[in-house]
């Protein structure tokens, strides 16, 4: 099968190699020229708890190739999503598969501008990765995906799709509610990465501070309201009680989530547009208040500012 990672950062690396050193026809498309370069003179260098390798892959930046896809995998930041779909036209065909799995909200829609229904698949990955540097990526930890098809007729191809990343050790398997996971995730990311940012914390200690429960509280009934504006159920006291296990420092306790790390560490644009400040959007479209999410979005975007984040 003929595979493009589209955004070839940690996931995207994590992914790419995987699928590679399982025998698939991968290649990397970036439009990190850097990136790129490093990948072609060197590999992709991969380090993990065992180890450091340089894993041989091809790289692209988007202008660059014009080869025909069976199946793109989308890992850029959501907010690099649609310049990614428009600058890599020429390797899509009618009937090749698009699979996003990025975090965040609205994703669904932007794809849907660009790709039939019936070559959608959405999922979640539970799979983590990180970024050190052009052409160097960090690995540990066990993951997973649930995938979907939006279009009615693609269950079978979401199920073929599924064999392909599980055959190469990604463990998918096949979700009929997508759309709460995503919900869920975006819920989950939407309690730690903006408030660990704006305190600039870990993720232990955003759990160990006084008004913790009160303030998750009111950011998770916001997404609740508007989730069930479109259509999803979305279970608060579940998602406390996952929130709290992630406080746990044998758990994600130590883990500074990745806004923080896009932030605070590395002065780049953040995902809250997709995340706190989706709620926040489609509040106000559908006249639901979202006083806490607003209030989140804005310190965001005026932290990036401060920091000139890019
Ligand atoms: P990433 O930042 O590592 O890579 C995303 C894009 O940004 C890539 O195109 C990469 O080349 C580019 N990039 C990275 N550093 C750059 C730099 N210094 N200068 C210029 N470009 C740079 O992002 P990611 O962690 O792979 O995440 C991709 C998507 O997957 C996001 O939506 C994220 O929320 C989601 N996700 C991430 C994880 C994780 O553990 N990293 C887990 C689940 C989902």
């Amino acid at each position: 099968m003929k595979i493009a990672i589209a955004g070839a950062g940690a996931m995207g690396g994590r992914f790419g190699s995987m699928l590679a050193k399982n025998g698939e026809d991968v290649v990397l498309i970036d439009q990190w020229e850097d990136n790129v370069k490093a990948i072609n003179q060197h590999g992709l260098k991969i380090e993990t708890d065992t180890g450091t390798e340089m894993y041989p892959m091809r790289a692209y930046l988007p202008q660059e190739i014009d080869e025909k896809m069976d199946l793109i995998i989308f890992f850029t930041k959501t907010l690099q999503l649609e310049r990614m779909i428009q600058a890599i036209k020429q390797v899509i065909q009618p009937d090749t598969q698009v699979l996003c799995l990025l975090n965040g909200l609205g994703n669904i829609e932007t794809m849907e501008k660009y790709f039939d229904r019936e070559c959608i698949f959405m999922g979640v990955t539970m799979w983590t990765a990180g970024m050190k540097g052009p052409g160097y990526i960090h690995l540990s930890g066990d993951g997973s995906i649930k995938i979907q098809n939006i279009g009615a007729s693609g269950e079978k191809k979401a199920q073929n799709l599924c064999d392909v990343l599980s055959q190469a050790g990604l463990k998918a398997s096949y979700s009929p509610d997508i759309m709460e996971s995503i919900w869920w995730k975006a819920a989950i990311n939407g309690c730690l990465n903006a408030p660990c940012t704006i305190l600039d914390c870990d993720i232990q200690a955003l759990g160990s501070t006084p008004q913790i429960n009160p303030m998750l509280t009111a950011i998770l009934g916001e997404f609740q309201a508007v989730a069930k504006s479109q259509g999803i159920s979305l279970d608060v006291d579940q998602i406390m009680s996952d929130l709290a296990k992630t406080f746990d420092p044998s758990q994600a306790g130590k883990h500074f989530p990745s806004m923080h790390q896009d932030l605070i560490q590395h002065h780049r644009l953040t995902e809250i547009d997709y995340m706190n400040g989706y709620v926040s959007r489609i509040g106000k479209e559908k006249g639901i208040d979202t006083p806490v999410n607003t209030f989140i979005t804005e310190l965001v975007h005026n932290k990036e500012y401060l920091l000139k984040a890019q």
